[in-house]
């Protein structure tokens, strides 16, 4: 559990500065899984943030590893929730402090890092899995580019001999905010009900990440309240349950994870500001460059890119395709992975704001690295692909 304590002021990330926690409506969770074969130890961390840039994701799997003397590879992925913990920097007091409590860092690192240890050392159980993608419409809309629209979760169930669901990951396209932007509840948001729905309904232990919620994809609810966002959560909950109940139970033969680092001009003059302000950290390298990684995990014939921030639906959609080109029955995308960029537009989508300060129509633009973000993601991902698709298998 990674709720921060209310005894200290608690700034709440994602809408505006000094908003402080009230109260808690529901706990955040790191819910954390290990995959290990005789080849690969991957560990899946689902966290409720609205992000952990690259140099915590790193912290918490160098550690991991030197504590279990294991190349433990670290997949963390936070959900985005918008009423949790600034662990960005950007919504403080005032619009040039910090949120960020240096405490709740320390002790959400730790307490990460001894959850992934547990689970790679319990990690004892031979499982089987299998893997479904579900439409489910009707509970979010892409407020931007209403036409392009993503739907589809993407889910993933591990089982045990006895045919029990072990854990089941969910993977959904949508911005947790569907309560109030004015609400001071710490919560999970929709993800909060659509997590408990499963475990209540099938057992086991159930983890969220985000998919492409990027520009906008957002909840389209008759009143932003938590009982609205909890139906939300209980409509993909059944979605992906029904889904998965369909689908034959495999015994799990491969899992890969590769990872590709790609560099990025950092074009932001905000994320600039604040890096100057000492609100961001200063990663960018002599050149003006921010080094991000994707990554390719494949369980069986389930494959996941992972993206390292919020990529808007039309690029979902495309990585999804091009996955299943080169060989993946059931195909998905994982956001905000090890890394929070902010948006990752099209390139051709992308237009400078005229004003930073009032993007307007830009918003997305305006919480950017920049236009070359998508283009070196893209090809950095295709590198992947090219490597580990099914036809360089056969042919080594
Ligand atoms: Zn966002």
């Amino acid at each position: 559990m990674i709720t921060p304590t209310l005894e200290r002021v608690v700034y709440m990330a994602g809408y505006a500065s000094n908003k402080s926690a009230q109260r808690v409506h529901d706990d955040l969770w790191a819910r954390v899984l290990a995959l290990r074969t005789a080849e690969t130890n991957i560990v899946l961390a689902a966290v409720d943030l609205i992000g952990l840039n690259r140099l915590h994701c790193q912290a918490i799997e160098n550690a991991v590893q030197a504590q279990t003397g294991l190349p433990i590879k670290l997949l963390i992925s936070c959900s985005h929730t918008h009423f949790g913990p600034d662990t960005i920097g950007l919504w403080g007091a005032t619009q040039t402090e910090s949120g960020v409590d240096p405490h709740y860092m320390d002790f959400l690192k730790a307490t990460i890092i001894t959850a992934a240890i547990d689970a790679v050392q319990n990690a004892t159980q031979p499982v089987h899995c299998r893997s479904a993608a579900i439409e489910v419409t009707g509970v979010a809309k892409n407020y931007r580019d209403p036409q392009i629209t993503d739907e589809e979760a993407t889910c993933l169930q591990f089982l045990t001999p006895d045919e029990q669901p072990f854990a089941t990951l969910v993977i959904y396209p949508c911005h947790p905010e569907g309560v109030h932007p004015d609400s001071r509840d710490i919560s999970c948001d929709y993800v909060y009900a659509l997590r408990q729905h499963i475990e209540a309904t099938i057992g086991g232990a159930a983890l969220f990440m985000p998919g492409a919620l990027g520009g906008m994809m957002s909840p389209d609810l008759p009143e932003p309240t938590h009982a609205e966002a909890a139906k939300m959560g209980n409509t993909i909950a059944e979605a992906s349950i029904r889904a998965l109940a369909n689908q034959p139970r495999q015994p799990i033969e491969t899992v890969n994870y590769h990872r590709a680092e790609f560099a990025i001009p950092m074009q932001n003059m905000l994320f600039q500001m604040a890096t100057n302000l000492g609100l961001l950290p200063n990663l960018m390298d002599t050149e003006g460059n921010i080094t991000s990684e994707t990554g390719l995990i494949q369980i069986g014939d389930t494959w996941l890119a992972t993206v390292p921030g919020e990529l808007l639906p039309r690029l979902g959609l495309q990585i999804k395709a091009e996955l299943k080109q080169a060989g993946a029955k059931i195909a998905g995308v994982v956001g905000l992975a090890n890394d929070e960029l902010g948006y990752i537009l099209p390139e051709d989508d992308f237009i400078f704001p005229e004003d930073w300060l009032n993007p307007g129509k830009q918003y997305e633009e305006s919480m950017s690295i920049g236009p070359a973000t998508a283009p070196r993601l893209l090809a950095a991902l295709q590198r992947l692909l090219s490597a580990n698709s099914d036809d360089s298998r056969h042919k080594k």
